[in-house]
């Protein structure tokens, strides 16, 4: 792990200090009186009860007693649960508690705690020395319990777990946007990049590949991602990073598979966000070169595309960002015509946006208005700059086995300059991940990976679009691999304890929903056959679903406010607003442009549309019989494509050994130490924790081994533990001498189990002994 300057002390942002633990242990309790109650700013105040009457308690709070409904008043754990370092060993497992543990731990500087299989991640919003060298080694070669909760602890377990059972494994990284999951993800790699650093350079050149692989970043965030409203870097497009490994445990090589770049942002920005930091790196003039090979101007506002928002972001250095996007170029051995291949294609969307159009007379066809733009755009492109005013405004279509020239008028060509712009830079974008996966394939054996996902979690917005419902149906994917898991490790817990309790498999929760996406007729194979049918419109679409699924799929439910319609998701609720989906969804280009840029000199133009069939695409006129065809024709709309890959993802990560990270926004306004309480437990929702909670509620989630169970319990039960050499006889004669119902524990051959809140009971009855 590459760390610069001094290296501090970790331990203060890594342990419970033993100040902290004597004043946490001295706090007041009171087992049985003191509980959460919920309040408003605070999410869950702790309160006195004061008396009960039917299923109403009182609780004296802030110096007023109040009622409340039972289900609402939680109960506190013991002082010595304080600042615990995993939630699941909580004697009293509720979302209060959790949420208190969460606050106090991140207040005191310690951002990582885990809740069972959960590491959860809160956004210090400030620099701490834990990823120091020095940090690294605390975790290198430890199990988890015997460190404290670290996202190095969880990779450093990725790695022995990977070496120990030969099976490959992933890390699944999610949160809002600004939770940290992109600063996450560099820790991971930056550590398996020094664990496991090969040995030898790679044969036949100077780079070394864990330099080669920590640098793909630079390039993917330079054109990947931007300035928003929530974060100032943030990644606008989902990534699945797989390092691999030879079987001595040395790096062997890496690829990255990216999806759904935003591609809106390339044409348009909102008042307080931008375009993708590399146009802004460009235009910082850190690399003269670059500015007059582009022939760009000096004033960024001369491009309305990028120029919409911000330019410029306090917290970026674009000259300095310039600079390392292009040495990681060089790192990954780009040739310098490629790279300024890559730039020319940058700055031509740029110059896109000045490219004017007029419409003559009454004629609805629209002309170049000057060919000033067009002029550089057209020897960016290497292509002839009249061809490219008539390509647009002139566009040649198939009809039948005919070819005829279509009249465009003046918004539709100003629409197609933008699809295009768009396209390129989109194209440009997967360009540069396969060219690195290139690179990062230096032919030495791949026995093991480990696979790292850095993808947007679950979205809950006033206005939920196309891309929300991409990315919350992946999360719920994502949700149900967890649940299944989770299920399976119980499972297979209470097998090797022999214990009887069947579990149902809590990723069933989730299927009702997973199939209104994926099942014939379902919402996505409506959508894949709405983009098909020229005839269909945003109405008819959504007759449609709503005709097939209203009423006959439960998570189909009517749209609140300015939407089309509702999903129960596991997260919640969410209304989606259909407008323009299937124009997205099957993206046109103007293919005669195409044709024309395949045709010319600009040679990572031609290889980007590579795949693209151009107008040797077949005719416009299909209707939804004629789907087969269409596809064959190597025509993908951008839903089926997504379906794709989220398949093969899933099939992927089916076949690994998974470990869970869960990035948290702590509040609004990036302050380090301070606690949104309500955005807090939303994330908490959204993010599976609490469903983590709710399911480990479900069978026994506290265990302890029988020694343990001894030293804590042998005061109820010292004759029981003298007559019994075997522990657990002892224990279980103990656990029948106390009362405690057959219902509420499970004895297992080498731990007791016990249902949420039992130990609760049990540290009562010995308080009174
Ligand atoms: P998005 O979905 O928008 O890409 P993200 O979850 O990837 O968001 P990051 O870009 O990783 O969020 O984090 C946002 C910012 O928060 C970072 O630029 C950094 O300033 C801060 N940050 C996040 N995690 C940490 C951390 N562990 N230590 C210090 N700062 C952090
Ligand atoms: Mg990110």
């Amino acid at each position: 792990v590459k760390s610069i300057g001094p290296d501090p002390d970790p331990t203060p942002y890594l342990y419970v200090t033993n100040e902290m633990k004597l004043k946490d242990l001295a706090k007041p309790y009171d087992a049985k009186k003191d509980c959460w109650i919920p309040h408003d700013h605070e999410g869950y105040i702790i309160g006195q009860i004061t008396g009960t009457k039917g299923e109403l308690v009182s609780v004296n709070a802030l110096g007023m007693t109040n009622h409340w409904k039972k289900e609402q008043v939680s109960q506190v754990n013991p002082p010595k649960y304080e600042k615990t370092e995993d939630m699941s060993n909580l004697t009293f497992l509720n979302d209060p508690s959790v949420l208190y543990n969460l606050k106090c731990r991140y207040t005191s500087r310690l951002i990582y705690t885990y809740s069972g299989l959960f590491c959860i991640a809160v956004n210090p919003y400030k620099r701490y020395p834990i990823y120091t060298d020095r940090a690294a080694k605390i975790y290198m070669g430890k199990r988890r319990n015997e460190v404290p909760p670290h996202i190095f602890a969880i990779s450093d377990n990725a790695y022995s777990d990977m070496l120990l059972n030969k099976t490959n494994q992933s890390m699944l990284i999610t949160g809002e946007s600004g939770a940290g999951k992109t600063e996450n993800t560099k820790k991971v790699i930056a550590y398996f990049g020094s664990v496991a650093a090969s040995a030898k350079k790679k044969p036949g050149d100077a780079k070394n590949l864990e330099d080669q692989i920590v640098e793909t970043n630079p390039i993917l965030e330079a054109f990947g991602n931007a300035k928003t409203v929530r974060n100032d870097n943030s990644s606008r497009f989902g990534k699945f990073i797989r390092i691999h490994f030879q079987v001595t445990g040395k790096l062997s090589g890496a690829d990255i598979e990216n999806y759904l770049l935003e591609k809106a942002r390339i044409v348009s920005q909102g008042k307080l966000e931008r375009s993708y930091h590399i146009f802004y790196n460009i235009m910082s003039n850190r690399l003269d070169y670059i500015r007059s090979m582009c022939k760009l101007t000096n004033d960024i506002y001369d491009y309305h595309y990028v120029s919409q928002g911000k330019v410029t972001v306090e917290s970026i250095d674009d000259a300095e960002d310039m600079m390392f996007a292009h040495n990681a170029f060089d790192v990954l051995t780009f040739t310098e015509d490629e790279r300024d291949d890559v730039y020319r294609v940058t700055a031509s969307v740029m110059h896109m946006s000045n490219m004017k159009f007029k419409t003559r007379g009454r004629e609805e066809q629209a002309e170049a208005n000057g060919t000033e733009a067009g002029e550089i755009i057209a020897e960016l492109f290497g292509v002839g700059m009249e061809d490219l005013y008539h390509n647009f405004c002139k566009p040649k279509i198939k009809v039948g086995a005919e070819f005829v020239t279509k009249g465009m008028n003046e918004e539709r060509v100003l629409f197609n300059v933008c699809a295009m712009a768009k396209a390129i830079y989109d194209r440009n974008f997967k360009f540069l991940v396969k060219k690195c996966n290139q690179t990062l394939e230096t032919g030495l054996r791949r026995i093991f990976f480990i696979g790292v996902l850095d993808i947007a979690g679950f979205e809950i917005f006033e206005f939920n679009g196309f891309e929300q419902l991409c990315i919350n149906f992946t999360n719920e994917k994502l949700q149900q691999f967890f649940n299944h898991h989770m299920f399976v490790l119980e499972q297979e817990e209470y097998k090797r304890e022999g214990i009887q309790w069947t579990f149902v498999d809590f990723g069933m929760d989730l299927q009702a929903c997973i199939d209104l996406f994926e099942k014939p007729m379902g919402l996505l194979a409506i959508m894949e056959e709405e983009s098909m049918f020229p005839k269909a419109t945003d109405k008819t679409f959504e007759e449609k679903l709503t005709v097939n699924h209203l009423g006959k799929s439960q998570p189909f439910v009517k749209a609140k406010g300015n939407a089309h319609f509702g999903i129960n998701h596991y997260a919640g609720t969410v209304n989606y607003n259909i407008t323009g989906w299937l124009e997205k969804n099957k993206d046109p280009l103007n293919d005669t442009v195409v044709d024309q840029l395949k045709k010319g000199e600009n040679h990572l133009l031609i290889e980007m549309f590579a795949d693209h069939p151009g107008q040797s695409a077949p005719a416009e006129k299909a209707g939804p019989g004629d789907k087969g065809k269409k596809k064959s024709g190597g025509f993908k709309t951008v839903s089926s494509s997504y379906r794709d890959q989220l398949n093969n993802l899933m099939t992927t990560l089916n076949a690994t050994q998974p470990h869970f990270i869960r990035c948290i926004v702590p509040n609004e306004t990036k302050s380090p130490g301070l606690c949104d309480a309500r955005l807090i437990m939303h994330q908490l929702t959204c993010n599976g924790v609490l469903e983590g909670i709710r399911i480990c509620r479900k069978g026994f989630p506290n265990r302890m081994v029988y020694n343990d169970f001894r030293q804590r319990y042998v005061i109820l039960a010292l004759q029981e533990f003298n007559e019994y050499f075997d522990c657990k006889k002892a224990s279980h004669a103990c656990l029948e001498k106390v009362g405690l119902e057959a219902e509420k524990y499970r004895i297992g051959n080498t731990k007791v189990f016990f249902r949420a809140g039992v130990l609760g009971e049990l540290e009562e009855i010995r308080d009174v002994v």
